[in-house]
């Protein structure tokens, strides 16, 4: 008999999109002749740039040859992309990093996911809150997030992002063994400074801590003062892994590539105290998990690095970040709090209180009931904060990764909406 690893039926049986592509297609089923605008999901819509299609064409013509065909490529990804990554996403910004430090991914979600597999399971564990849904899970997975509360899981410490606080999250009293950071932030949209990233690291070197810092959309910084890198921190090579992706930079969703660094500086402990390479770790089980990302998927991304593709994808980023701009502007202009959308693709906003009858005063409307009176009322979907984490109760999240026409028509909407409630 094959026993079940009960942790997995810990897990939330729904995930959070796959609830609003729920509710939305309930919506759509009794309102047949309404057309649903959805600024919810994170997925890029526009095309690949010129340079990168080119290179495609060109890896796919090399692989019908017979002299240029590619099988398993090198478990850490090709040199040319390693080299490429090297010089221009580290050189430039100062930061050395050897090419045996890089390792190609197949985007960043497997690579937060696996990471954890390498640390024990009684490992405590940190997340910003609100927070990408794929860092908890998967510690959920093999026991060390503990059980599920009704809004937490019980051995995870959340640091709290919020208003408040402005989304600065405070660094623990406690010591926790892997803290997850992401930043420019999903869902709230927005940064750390150099200063206060640097609390973390110096609270990870303290602590021996190790730090998993998930950089999926440093491309969409705009203030020159933000750091791109953790390592742009002194100290960040022994306590730091940073992830990358080509998903939101190029718009990869569809291509699959990223990158995790794994600096030879990190190490985990044995119980003995032995310090053990997280950087040979890693190669080691890449080496048994992992069998690369394709060669195609590999020229694309460095076909991002040319004058050309750099120009290319950087237009992309601009349009993108027009969206946001509009979005911060309008639903600001209607009245509501928004963060975020200045160095990320995404919209912060915080659910207005309303009178409501049965306490005869004013409550705050919760993420998902604001989620559904937009659907309703507007049909707009947006991404209720809560199903990013306790934190995000009150809030909801809007992408900027729509068209342009789109997101205009979301914000008509909702301006119409607000104008006819009042
Ligand atoms: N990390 C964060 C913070 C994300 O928001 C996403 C995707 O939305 C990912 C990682 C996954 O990226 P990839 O497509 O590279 O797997």
């Amino acid at each position: 008999m094959a026993l079940v690893n009960e942790h997995y039926l810990k897990l939330s049986n729904n995930y959070l999109f796959a609830d609003i592509a729920k509710k939305v297609k309930a919506f759509q089923v009794s309102h047949p002749r309404q057309k649903v605008v959805s600024l919810g999901v994170g997925d890029v819509t526009q095309p690949l740039c010129p340079a990168v299609v080119e290179a495609m064409h060109k890896a796919v013509d090399e692989m019908a040859r017979k002299s240029g065909f590619h099988g398993y490529g090198p478990v850490q990804g090709y040199e040319f992309l390693r080299e490429a990554i090297v010089k221009n996403d580290y050189l430039s910004r100062g930061i050395r990093i050897d090419i045996s430090e890089i390792f190609i991914s197949d985007g960043a979600k497997s690579d937060t996911g696996d990471i954890q597999e390498l640390v024990r399971w009684d490992n405590s564990i940190g997340v910003t809150d609100p927070i990408y849904p794929a860092y908890i899970d998967s510690n959920v997975t093999i026991g060390r997030a503990g059980v599920w509360t009704g809004d937490k899981w019980s051995n995870v410490t959340y640091f709290p992002c919020t208003a408040e606080n402005n989304f600065v999250p405070q660094i623990p009293q406690q010591r926790v063994d892997m803290i997850y950071l992401c930043y420019p932030n999903n869902p709230t949209g927005t940064v750390l400074t150099k200063q206060e990233l640097r609390k973390w690291v110096n609270y990870a070197l303290k602590n021996d801590a190790l730090i998993l810092f998930d950089a999926a959309y440093q491309a969409y910084i705009r203030d020159p003062e933000i750091p791109h890198s953790i390592y742009e921190i002194r100290g960040a090579r022994k306590c730091a892994v940073e992830f990358r992706s080509f998903s939101k930079t190029a718009g990869f969703t569809g291509i699959r590539c990223g990158y995790t660094i794994v600096p030879k500086d990190v190490s985990v402990s044995t119980f003995e105290g032995e310090r053990i390479s997280l950087n040979h770790l890693w190669f080691r089980r890449q080496c048994t998990k992992f069998n690369g990302t394709s060669y195609i998927s590999q020229r694309a991304a460095e076909a991002t690095y040319t004058p050309e593709g750099r120009q290319q994808i950087q237009q992309t980023i601009d349009y993108y970040m027009e969206n946001a701009s509009k979005l911060l502007t309008t639903l600001r202009g209607l009245g509501y709090e928004c963060y975020g959308g200045e160095n990320a693709p995404y919209i912060w906003m915080r659910t207005p209180d309303t009178f409501q009858k049965e306490l005869g005063a004013m409550a705050p409307t919760s993420s998902w009931k604001f989620f559904e009176n937009l659907l309703y009322g507007a049909n707009v979907v947006c991404t209720p904060g809560v199903g990013f984490g306790p934190s995000g109760e009150g809030y909801v999240r809007f992408t900027a990764f729509g068209s342009h026409e789109k997101t205009e028509e979301a914000l008509l909407r909702i301006e119409k909406w607000k104008n006819d409630e009042l």
